[in-house]
């Protein structure tokens, strides 16, 4: 047994220290970013920012919402065929949605089928698994790239410098990570297994950009000074779940209580996840998901608006008049308290 003794913390832990500034306005903030991917060689330009490939938040309508504001999607895994070619064959231009699969034979056969079906419009590819520390998911990401040398790989999770750099050198563009920090997500409380998100995006940004990759800073974002943090941090990418919940664009009907309205939302490895998909709890396994209710907010344009607001807000106290100069420019303060309670 080994026990570190470095502290390292959550985006609760800290604060962003203001700086001298020469912006005089929130609107001079330029938050899309142009990164060229290690692998694919392929250019994105947008603003950094994910739905998650949650079930109810990786929608299509959810893509199509987005894609306005140049924000993205990781479209869930569980539609089928036909809806995948449909929707990736229809793209105009290259989107920057991305396709998710797990690691299993029949997800690689489900997705050769789609690219195939869809004249290889797919430029964007998730590969994630609850536990990205296993040699089968390195396995699997490098036969993914040496089958398709210019897809822009995405794959997580985790949260340490160490496996960044592995997954980096097997062929991912972009690692994801994040154990446990999710909404939903009880992992750490089933297991004990976590690690504080702010150092995980800290240790694993500066182990991907020592190798020319990137990062997605994947759950645990609840207000939009959380995504400041995170992009200040380092993160590349953020993906965000809990966060685009209970709009009009996710799926799930709205749920009445009280005369108030709601929309569900639940863990991708939760009780209601996997009765939906695979039959139930499996004997050998525990559920690692919550369902909750969340208060309808209808269409997801207004929360845009917050959480892009709230960013470039921050950039505009820092002095960033780029979001690619908010991490340079980000120095953190640590915290016992953020937030003037006494309102509630
Ligand atoms: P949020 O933005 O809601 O805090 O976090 C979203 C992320 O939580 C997802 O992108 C995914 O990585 C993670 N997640 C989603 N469902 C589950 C689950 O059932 N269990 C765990 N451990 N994580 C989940």
């Amino acid at each position: 047994m080994h026990i570190e003794e470095t502290l390292r913390l959550d985006f609760k832990d800290v604060l962003i220290r203001p700086k001298r500034s020469t912006l005089t306005s929130r609107s001079q903030v330029e938050l899309a970013r142009e990164f060229v991917f290690r692998h694919s060689r392929k250019t994105y330009h947008g603003i950094p920012i994910i739905a998650a490939n949650m079930d109810s938040t990786g929608t299509i309508e959810m893509a199509h919402a987005l894609e306005g504001h140049q924000l993205s999607v990781a479209l869930h895994k569980h539609y089928d065929v036909d809806t995948l070619v449909a929707y990736f064959s229809s793209l105009e231009k290259k989107s920057t949605a991305f396709y998710s699969m797990g690691i299993t034979q029949s997800d690689f056969e489900k997705f050769t089928t789609v690219m195939t079906r869809a004249h290889n419009a797919i430029e964007y590819v998730c590969i994630d698994v609850a536990n990205g520390y296993t040699e089968t998911f390195i396995h699997f990401v490098k036969k993914v790239r040496d089958t398709y040398p210019h897809l822009t790989i995405m794959a997580g999770n985790v949260v340490t410098g160490d496996i960044t750099e592995e997954l980096i050198l097997a062929g991912a563009d972009i690692v994801k990570v994040g154990i446990g920090p999710g909404s939903v997500c009880t992992t750490r409380k089933m297991t004990g297994v976590g690690y504080p998100q702010l150092s995980a995006i800290i240790e694993c940004a500066d182990a991907a950009h020592g190798l020319g990759g990137q990062i997605c800073a994947d759950g645990g974002c609840v207000v939009p000074g959380d995504l400041a943090k995170a992009f200040g941090g380092g993160a590349d990418f953020i993906m965000l779940g809990g966060m685009l919940a209970g709009h009009d664009e996710c799926a799930g009907d709205l749920v009445e209580r009280d005369g108030q309205q709601f929309k569900r939302f639940y863990g991708m490895s939760s009780r209601a996840a996997m009765d939906k998909y695979a039959g139930g709890v499996a004997k050998y396994r525990a559920s690692e998901g919550k369902e909750v209710l969340i208060p309808y907010r209808g269409p997801v344009d207004a929360s845009l608006q917050d959480i892009l607001g709230g960013v470039r807000s921050a950039c505009t106290y820092v002095g960033a008049h780029k979001l690619k100069e908010l991490t340079k420019r980000t120095t953190f303060i640590r915290v016992t308290q953020q937030l003037n309670e006494v309102f509630g």
